[in-house]
């Protein structure tokens, strides 16, 4: 039998040191936003889970909200994105939080944020779980970052490839054999 775990070349993160990362993350939007409601939006598919786990830890009234969208076909980004599904919240002075499992080029990021901040939200800040610095081509730092991992493609955890590898409890290094195949 074909496990998902026999197609990952080394563990990244094991699940108790992501409940660390998040944890972090969780306890300094918390201190930021004291006494505030945050909008998160939840930025589909690939920040599901940690959304889902970040806005557990987090010890305010936030509100939730998705948004999907797509940019990546296999292991490059497409450098176009597509809304597949917008916000059901009218965001407008509102303080918003962008939940995002990673950024890269930056591309992604940086057209989310003036697509959201075009709607007029009192503050708009940006949560990642991970950062790969070395490929950034748009000028933008997210807010909070939950680590920072070289220029290799990583899966698990809500991150994919061509949509499989999302329900792994860890994040590791896909092998190279299965991009290749
Ligand atoms: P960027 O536009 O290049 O910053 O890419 C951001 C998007 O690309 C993320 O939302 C992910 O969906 C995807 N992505 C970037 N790197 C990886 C990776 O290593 N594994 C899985 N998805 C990735």
């Amino acid at each position: 039998m074909h496990l998902l775990d026999d197609d990952i070349q080394r563990v990244l993160f094991t699940d108790e040191q992501i409940a660390g990362l998040v944890d972090q993350v969780a306890a300094d939007i918390s201190r930021d936003y004291a006494g505030r409601s945050p909008l998160l939006i939840c930025i589909l598919r690939g920040a599901v889970v940690f959304c889902a786990d970040l806005a557990r830890r987090v010890r305010l009234p936030v509100g939730l909200d998705f948004m999907a969208i797509s940019s990546y076909a296999g292991t490059k980004s497409t450098g176009t994105v597509r809304i597949l599904m917008d916000l059901d919240t009218d965001i407008e002075g509102r303080d918003i939080l962008i939940v995002e499992d990673i950024i890269d080029t930056g591309l992604t990021l940086s057209y989310l944020v003036d697509n959201l901040k075009s709607r007029k939200p009192a503050s708009l800040k940006v949560a990642v779980l991970l950062d790969k610095p070395d490929r950034r081509k748009a000028a933008i730092e997210p807010d909070y970052i939950g680590a920072r991992i070289p220029d290799e493609f990583v899966v698990g955890y809500g991150l994919d490839y061509d949509e499989r590898y999302r329900n792994l409890p860890y994040i590791g290094v896909l092998k190279r054999s299965v991009y290749t195949d």
